[in-house]
């Protein structure tokens, strides 16, 4: 008995297996065609030895790109199901740990448990937290996660079988992915995930509604209706509210009001249910405080009438930038150096993380404004604005791309210089503004203007192109 108690102990159970997945293509709703592409992924599992036989390769990952909460998970996890393997799943923040090697031997341990139980299914959640793209992010946090990523791309390179193991991936940036992991053989496929329409929107209801106690009549339409701009995540999540209000009332069945009652509960609960520690907050307002403060230095774009880092519905990161004047900006009709303006206020984010954290912080909170700057400084030089190039007809020709990238990025560092020095000058102001923000949640105008009277330093020197 002593041998068997030795072999059971050295018989690991695997850390990463997730046991008992009974997820199907029917319990994931509004697809479209996307459920065609996720059939054929599990085919390469079950008709695998065909494939093979045909030559045809067979993908080393997959990527699931779109918003939380569209049910990416919820897919990959349909993708194990209906194939009938094993399910191993991490999170990829958990990667990224502060001590250099801990990530990598997860992912060494997390592939190996796959191999031994294969067939299966990877999934790697947020990729992008360990994949972004290498040598962006400086300091010993950037060294680790390069080990990390580096040991993540051996792994999808590193088995003859492939099709025993399938890596699925999920991430809400695939743009800033280290282009090593795009590669042929890695992660060569992208399947994009919207967030649900109106229709959708119903069929997700409805998959929902499927095991509760309907009632007959219930008007799917109106609380579809209601509910733009929500995910699957949401929508689920108010079918469990408005049973929760059916219990309450002792009643049988669930009605359209329970479900309209859960879907405004929904709607308020999402302002406040997001919790964010006291660091994230200041981020966050960090964030906001930044444009605002660089923004009203700017004639067309000092128009703020409101602030507040408060979660609200639909917005990934959950907070409402201010309201600037973005009429002229949109008609097309800002003037050359608003244009600059603009591109120095979207920088302002990440000119303000660099200020307040330095380059040690490892922060996506900007990511969204910086490529804002970056499009608009190439509509700047297409444009022909830049005084480097008069004229569009230059930019018509294919091999002037070089040279349009390389104006846009002498734009955007400069106007990058230019929002961390008045980010800089108006550092009193800053503290003030993510004081109050992080105290309220809000600020407005008035509010805000007379901080600006109070602590600012306005100096509006244009730059000069
Ligand atoms: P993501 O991985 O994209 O963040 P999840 O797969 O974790 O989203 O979704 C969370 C939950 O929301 C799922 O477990 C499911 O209950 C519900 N859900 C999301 N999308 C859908 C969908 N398309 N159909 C049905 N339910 C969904």
């Amino acid at each position: 008995s002593g041998a068997r108690v030795r072999r059971a102990r050295n018989k690991k159970l695997p850390q990463y297996l997730e046991r008992g997945i009974d997820v199907k293509f029917s319990d994931v709703a509004g697809l479209g065609k996307i459920r065609e592409e996720l059939e054929e992924i599990v085919k390469f599992f079950t008709h695998g030895e065909m494939y093979r036989r045909r030559g045809v390769k067979i993908p080393g990952g997959i990527l699931l790109c779109g918003p939380p909460g569209v049910g990416k998970t919820l897919l990959a996890k349909a993708v194990a199901g209906e194939a009938g393997v094993n399910f191993f799943s991490i999170s990829a923040s958990q990667f990224v740990e502060i001590y250099v090697g801990v990530g990598a031997s997860r992912v060494r341990a997390l592939y190996q448990e796959a191999r031994e139980n294969a067939p299966s299914v990877v999934f790697i959640d947020e990729l992008d937290a360990v994949g972004r793209e290498r040598g962006l992010i400086k300091g010993s946090g950037g060294q680790e996660r390069d080990a990390t990523l580096n040991q993540l791309l051996v792994c999808l390179d590193g088995f003859e079988g492939k099709g025993e193991v399938i890596t699925i991936a999920s991430t809400n940036r695939p743009d800033i992915l280290d282009p090593a992991l795009v590669r042929p053989g890695r992660f060569d496929r992208k399947i994009y995930i919207p967030k649900p329409g109106l229709i959708g929107r119903i069929e997700i209801l409805k998959v929902h509604a499927r095991k509760k106690p309907m009632a007959p009549d219930v008007d799917y339409m109106a609380v579809a209706s209601m509910t733009d701009g929500m995910v699957g995540a949401e929508l689920a999540n108010i079918v469990e509210v408005a049973a929760i209000n059916m219990m309450r009332d002792t009643r049988i069945e669930i009605t359209t009001d329970d479900l309209i009652q859960a879907a405004q509960i929904e709607e308020r609960g999402m302002l406040d249910r997001k919790e964010r520690s006291p660091e994230m907050w200041k981020q966050v307002a960090i964030n906001e405080a930044a444009m605002a403060v660089v923004a009203v230095n700017f004639p067309d774009l000092r128009n703020i009438e409101f602030l507040t880092i408060a979660p609200r519905a639909g917005r990934e990161l959950g907070y409402v930038r201010m309201k600037m004047d973005h009429v002229k900006f949109k008609e097309g009709m800002l003037s050359r150096q608003s244009l600059l303006d603009h591109i120095t206020v979207q920088l302002a984010p990440r000119a303000a993380d660099e200020l307040w954290y330095g380059e040690y912080q490892l922060s996506t909170i900007w990511a969204e404004t910086a490529d804002n700057a970056r499009s608009a400084a190439r509509t700047f030089v297409l444009g022909g604005l830049s005084d480097k190039h008069h004229g569009l007809s230059d930019f018509w020709v294919a091999d002037r791309i070089n040279d349009i990238d390389s104006e846009a990025l002498r734009i955007l560092h400069m106007c990058y210089d230019r929002a961390k020095e008045i980010l800089h000058q108006n550092r009193n102001l800053m503290d003030a503004v993510v004081g109050r923000l992080v105290e309220k949640k809000s600020l407005t105008k008035e509010g805000f203007f007379k901080l600006v009277e109070l602590h600012g330093s306005i100096q509006p020197m244009p730059p000069s192109v």
